[in-house]
């Protein structure tokens, strides 16, 4: 743990905000932001500054429109390589009504992690077909509740999971359609999912084939899809590529072995943020198109899932908040927000991007300040921002 720890905080030394050149241009970044004659943000429109002023509280603002846009192009750029492909929108990204509604409607799937991830969705009104349900360790009451909606696809993670699928198909009469979890063979270095790890079976050691072996001796389900959920953050096309590669491996080994193919090949999702991947000059098409090269290899028809999550939703808000307090310290100076790691998730190489609501007049020099929350906590939104 303490390890762990240690690294996070070095990273989180790392977390530096947006260049001078990408703040007074952000619309290049995020067409929704921009600063007008004046050097006022504006948002959709609207002066930031007359909306903090007018919410009276800090406020994190969430667009029903960025969302649908970042769906679509996802969805548009894999379909363009996959006819029939699914997007499914891995729900856990947010919770909220408003945001799940736009991506139900503009036609994503959803994916889902537990028993209560399931009840949201259906909440929602996404279709029971509609509906990927993940998830190690499952519990009976998750397993009775996906076979008693009827899911289009369990994704199976280990043999307690498959008997608790099977005994939950018995009870209720039915056949689940199953995906098998697996963690491909690849060259792992700084992948997110690695071998022997809490998520998937390991293909390497035969893992993977034991429990296809074993969901292919069960008759309350049916084999249809590999599943591989193996990068996070991910805007790096080699890392993508070399997965990619591994996952047709497993799926043409598989074949060769069992005589089993696959109907569906569901990726995960794990792209980064969409104006990250933006600013780093990538967007999905370049993601789609390695997907392309790489799956063709499997050499037979399928269709594919993909289950994007930070990439619908990570940019699809902004968070307005005074500046309580201008400290200095020794050599830096920080700026104390209402927000912070009191709403904002913290995590290790995550930085929230912070934008005055004003540039500074022509001709006066720009502060460089760390920002973050009253809180003990280590909680720095962002290091060094101008
Ligand atoms: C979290 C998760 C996703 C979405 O991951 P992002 O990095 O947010 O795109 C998709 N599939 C599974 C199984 C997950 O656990």
């Amino acid at each position: 743990m303490a390890t762990a720890h240690d690294a996070s905080r070095v990273r989180a030394r790392d977390l530096i905000g947006l260049e001078k050149s990408e703040i007074t241009g952000v619309h290049r970044l995020l067409d929704y932001l921009r600063y007008d004659d004046q050097g006022r943000l504006r948002v959709y429109g609207h002066d930031a500054q007359e909306l903090l002023d007018q919410a009276g509280a800090p406020l994190i603002w969430y667009f029903g429109d960025r969302v649908r846009e970042n769906y679509r192009s996802i969805d548009d750029a894999y379909r363009a390589h996959f006819p029939g492909h699914r997007t499914f929108a891995a729900i856990k990204s947010c919770y909220l009504k408003e945001c799940l509604t736009v991506l139900h409607r503009a036609g994503a799937g959803a994916e889902v992690m537990s028993a209560l991830e399931l009840q949201i969705a259906q909440q929602i009104g996404f279709a029971p077909a509609d509906i990927v349900s993940n998830g190690v360790g499952r519990s009976e009451e998750y397993a009775d509740a996906t076979v008693a909606a009827g899911v289009g696809l369990t994704v199976v993670d280990c043999l307690d999971d498959l008997r608790t699928v099977a005994a939950a198909c018995r009870r209720h009469g039915s056949r689940a359609r199953i995906g098998l979890r697996v963690t491909p063979p690849v060259d792992h270095d700084g992948i997110y999912i690695t071998p022997s790890s809490k998520l998937g079976v390991d293909w390497e050691g035969g893992e993977f084939l034991r429990l296809a072996r074993a969901a292919l001796d069960t008759p309350e389900v049916q084999v249809v899809a590999l599943h591989a959920h193996q990068v996070t953050h991910c805007s790096q096309p080699a890392k993508y590529r070399a997965t990619l590669a591994g996952v047709a491996a497993v799926a043409r080994e598989t074949e060769r072995e069992l005589g089993l193919r696959f109907e569906v090949i569901d990726i995960g999702g794990g792209l980064e943020t969409r104006f990250l991947l933006h600013r780093s000059g990538l967007g999905p098409e370049d993601f789609a198109a390695i997907a392309k090269e790489e799956l063709d290899s499997i050499g037979y028809p399928f269709r594919l899932h993909i289950e994007p999550g930070r990439y619908l939703t990570a940019d699809a808000a902004v968070g307005l908040t005074a500046v309580t307090t201008e400290k200095h310290n020794g050599d830096r100076t920080y700026l104390v927000t209402e927000i912070g790691s009191n709403v904002l998730i913290d995590m290790a190489e995550v930085t929230y991007h912070p934008l005055p609501t004003r540039l500074p007049d022509p001709g006066t020099p720009w502060t460089a300040y760390d920002v973050g929350d009253s809180t003990c906590a280590p909680a720095l939104v962002c290091r060094t921002a101008t």
